[in-house]
């Protein structure tokens, strides 16, 4: 492809990017950023994958097998069992305006500038190399989709190398993306959406070439693999690997330390931690991030093999080429096209949000206090908001400089190549300060750098040097022999430690040593006053601090600090805000402890907490805190906030009970309501039959020349509504007392088909009297549940004395009780079924109500308390009763109860 339509390829991609982030920052402005999304979020962390990744993974794949793995592994434990840390660490970093991981473990141990320091030291040193291998990416990916030899630029004076005009490109690209304006709060919604938008493009690229290659060019998965299986070179990439015995603590040492980076690494600090919109977004991508790794590594292996197939197992040291030279030697010129922007993608996000990270330790924590205390006396009203401005941006130029340079001197040399393992474990030596400083109060901050630089040094002698050696800027006697030709000093066998690879070795005493010293030094030199109040915030669960302060300040030159650092309309602004949390004018703000402290809060947010410590310090005249004026405070803020906590909790009881008492009136209210209507309704029900009675009564009475067969039917309907009605007032009363809760309910083991057959028993006479046959059908032996027995039966006989008054009574009339498990759960079910006219539709609810009779009414003896009363008891016993409204040729009434687990003898029903 010409070098001129990969030029413009890419120069049109990045112009796309900055479309998206100058969308995204208007609509930021405008107070609808797209990082609010958690998507966008989660899309965000996979700045993860780099050139490095994008290309390497086939890479190493191609001579490792399933080795690459690891590598994503590690993230995916981190995500999905650390959310929760790292929500802790998210809101942390948001209340004390902590803007880099230098500043987060510097502001840990007593805000000290010497470990913001070594911390931005190490970054440097482990991370240039980094950029390097991103800047070769570009260089390589371009002279292969250009047809180049690779190693054009070889020959060339440094000035003439089209690589150096590529980084110094993506330094103004970066500079220009996060750095052009800044607003001091140190979040990029522009960068964070183009970073998001990156990361698709990313995915799409290498999906599209993963799933072209396998089914356009290998015929799909099964034949690529079963071709693999066939030779013995590539069968070997699909096991777990015959690495020996210490293939376990490879993988072990791989994951760590990918779970380690996925932190700790400037850039997935930033992202993760910096430009955090929202912690709850921690929660969608505790799942994508995974998810995404997953997606992006699902080719990584059949592009491997089918690389290895194509041009046999020698190829293996150009298979991170694989997934662009497949595709261009299928002759799909766009897929390539697309397949080199994913590779854009992948090395210019790293280099934006790695280089802006850095820059900012850079600035914060090496130039900046350095500056301060050169020219702070000098020039103390200055406006730094330009300084800062413009020592981040030759920061940025500086790094991608430094990174050009490595990868001129380095090239080709092994210690590119391994670069990106040995960069992880320069950055895992943060982990125990990091880790440890979140929950271990008596770790010190010489306990802290003494291990820092302990894990430093041994990294820098077990793995950075030898692969200095092994690109033969040092003797290799040195790694080989030992320095001096002492062999328990090899840096890759460490005092006669072998069999590990060269990196977990490396991990291992560098970690080691690292914590053995950090434990070590914190015990002897235990936490001083200022680190102890740290030391307190980071621990502690709520991440308000106690205000640790003591001394005078006037509130204009604390205005003035402020503007100094933030601009003076910001200043003014965040003034603004804060006179009005407290309720007071701004020109009242009073300079006490509180104040002091958030001012130096605000600057740190721009210049890191050491040097907010240092410049407050500078305008204030403060009283030196011993610890026993920190223990002090502390206990008087503890007992404060002990009161305050008391009266929350007091007055939230007090809101619990108003709204339990206003739930119980309401309640009160509904059963007041319910009980008029129950009376007026009983009233009623008890007028009808005692009206029918008297008037047969008078007409006895007289009329005493009555015929005797009427006067014998007149007595006989009297005993008939007379029976009614105390059925009727018995009825009422279970019902009122159902209801009221004051029923009295024995307890027992019952079978229910026992209890069936029995009700079955007693109903025998009355369907007899309707000439109606009764059958049992019980598709179990027993069935245990615990309920009131003589209850049970009550609600058997009204169901089964139901049926049998509707019932056909020509002889054709069948009730049928089936008893069978329940479909879902553990039940039982009874169904009680006849074949009468059924409950028509427009009553199926109302049978269940109080006093409703369904039909004419006019059947004698009926009450319409029935169901009411079945139901209540069911519901009781933990079922429920309905009516089968599917079935049809006559009425299916159901009931369901829980079956008892285990039944405790002996059984009594
Ligand atoms: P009642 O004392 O009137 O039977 P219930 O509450 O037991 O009171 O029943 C209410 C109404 O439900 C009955 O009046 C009747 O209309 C209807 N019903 C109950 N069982 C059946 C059935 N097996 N077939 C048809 N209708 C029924």
């Amino acid at each position: 492809m010409s070098t001129a339509v990969v030029a413009s390829a890419a120069f049109a991609y990045l112009a796309l990017l900055f479309g998206v982030a100058h969308w995204a920052d208007g609509r930021a402005r405008a107070g609808r950023s797209p990082t609010r999304s958690p998507w966008v979020y989660a899309l965000s962390l996979a700045v993860y994958c780099t050139a490095w990744t994008y290309f390497g993974s086939v890479g190493r794949a191609a001579s490792g097998g399933l080795w690459f793995l690891p590598i994503y592994l590690g993230p995916t434990l981190a995500m999905v069992l650390g959310w929760v840390v790292l929500r802790r660490i998210v809101r942390l970093a948001r209340t004390q305006r902590l803007t880099t991981i230098a500043d987060f473990i510097a502001s840990r141990y007593g805000k000290s500038p010497v470990l913001a320091g070594w911390v931005t030291l190490i970054t440097v040193v482990g991370i240039v190399p980094y950029i390097a291998l991103q800047i070769k990416g570009i260089a390589v990916a371009t002279a292969v989709i250009t047809g180049q030899p690779r190693d054009a630029g070889a020959g060339l004076a440094w000035w003439q190398d089209s690589t150096l005009y590529l980084a110094l490109g993506l330094a103004a690209f970066t500079i220009v993306f996060g750095v052009r304006h800044w607003d001091g709060t140190e979040r990029h919604a522009g960068m964070v959406s183009a970073i998001a938008f990156e990361s698709l493009v990313k995915l799409v690229a290498f999906l599209a070439a993963g799933a072209y290659v396998t089914w356009g060019m290998m015929g799909g998965p099964g034949e690529l693999f079963a071709r693999a299986r066939a030779e013995p070179a590539l069968a070997r990439l699909l096991t777990l690997g015959d690495a020996g015995s210490f293939a376990w603590s490879s993988w072990l040492a791989l994951t760590l330390l990918a779970a380690l980076s996925v932190l700790l690494l400037p850039r997935q600090f930033q992202v993760m931690v910096v430009e955090a919109e929202d912690e709850r977004h921690l929660r969608r991508a505790a799942w994508v991030f995974p998810l995404y790794l997953w997606l992006i590594n699902l080719f990584v292996l059949p592009l491997a093999l089918a690389g290895l197939l194509v041009w046999g197992p020698e190829a293996a040291p150009q298979a991170e080429l694989f997934v662009l030279r497949l595709p261009q030697a299928a002759g799909a010129d766009a897929l390539v096209l697309l397949v080199f922007l994913g590779g854009l993608s992948a090395a210019t996000g790293m280099v934006i949000v790695e280089s802006i990270a850095v820059a900012t330790m850079v600035c914060n924590d090496l130039v900046l206090p350095w500056w301060l205390r050169r020219h702070a006396r000098a020039a103390p009203g200055a406006d730094l908001t330009g300084l800062i401005l413009r020592i981040r941006r030759l920061a940025i130029v500086g790094l991608l400089l430094l990174g050009y340079a490595y990868y001129r001197v380095a090239g080709d040399a092994y210690a590119l190549v391994s670069i990106g393992l040995i960069s992880f474990a320069a950055v895992a030596q943060f982990a125990p300060a990091f880790f440890g400083g979140l929950w271990w109060r008596g770790a010190s901050h010489a306990g802290a750098l003494a291990g820092l630089l302990g894990g430093f040094a041994v990294w820098a002698y077990t793995l950075m040097l030898p692969s200095l050696a092994k690109s033969g800027w040092l003797p290799r006697a040195w790694v080989e022999q030992g320095p001096w030709g002492v062999a328990l000093l090899r840096p890759e066998a460490l005092l006669g430690l072998q069999g590990f690879d060269a990196l977990t070795h490396g991990l291992f005493w560098s970690l080691l040593v690292n914590v053995a010293l950090y434990v070590g030094v914190s015990l002897a030199r235990p936490p001083g006053a200022a680190e102890a109040a740290q030391a307190l915030l980071f621990t502690g669960g709520d991440g308000t601090a106690p205000v640790l302060w003591r001394g005078q300040a006037s509130l204009p030159a604390l205005r003035a600090l402020l503007a100094r650092i933030v601009g003076e309309a910001r200043a003014e602004a965040l003034l603004a805000q804060q006179a009005q949390a407290r309720g007071v004018a701004p020109a009242a703000l009073v300079p006490d402890a509180a104040l002091v402290q958030w001012v130096e809060t605000q600057l740190a947010g721009t210049v890191g907490s050491a040097s907010a410590r240092r410049l407050v310090a500078s305008v204030v005249q403060e009283q030196p805190l011993h610890l026993d004026d920190v223990l002090d405070i502390l206990q008087e803020t503890s007992r404060l906030r002990a009161l305050s906590r008391a009266l929350e909790e007091k007055s939230r009881s007090l809101e619990e009970a108003t709204q339990q008492l206003r739930a119980a009136n309401e309640r009160l209210q509904e059963l007041d309501r319910l009980k008029d209507d129950f009376m007026s309704s009983v009233t009623h029900e008890l007028r009808t039959p005692l009206t029918s009675i008297r008037a047969l009564a008078e007409i006895l009475r007289d009329d005493p020349d009555l015929p005797a067969a009427q006067r014998r039917q007149f007595l006989g309907i009297m005993v008939d509504e007379a029976q009614r009605l105390s059925r009727l007032v018995n009825q009422v009363l279970d019902m009122a007392k159902i209801e009221s809760g004051q029923a009295e309910w024995a307890s027992a083991d019952v079978d229910v088909v026992a209890a069936v057959r029995h009700a079955a028993a007693a109903a025998q006479p009355l369907l007899e009297a309707r000439r109606a046959m009764l059958v049992v059908e019980a598709a179990v032996e027993q069935a245990w549940v615990r309920a009131d027995p003589d209850r049970l039966q009550q609600v058997l006989l009204n169901l089964l004395s139901n049926a049998a008054k509707f019932v056909p009574d020509d002889g054709r009339g069948c009730v049928r009780v089936v008893v069978e498990p329940a479909p879902q759960g553990e039940r039982v079910r009874v169904a009680v079924i006849d074949n009468g006219p059924g409950v028509p539709p427009a009553q199926r609810q109302a049978i269940f109500e109080k006093f409703r009779q369904g039909g004419d009414g006019a059947r004698p003896g009926g009450t319409g308390l029935g169901l009411p009363i079945s139901r209540r008891i069911v519901e009781h016993l933990g079922g429920r009763l309905w009516l089968d409204e599917a079935y049809e040729g006559g009425a299916c009434f159901v009931f369901e109860l829980p079956l008892l687990a285990q039944r405790q003898p002996p059984g009594v029903h």
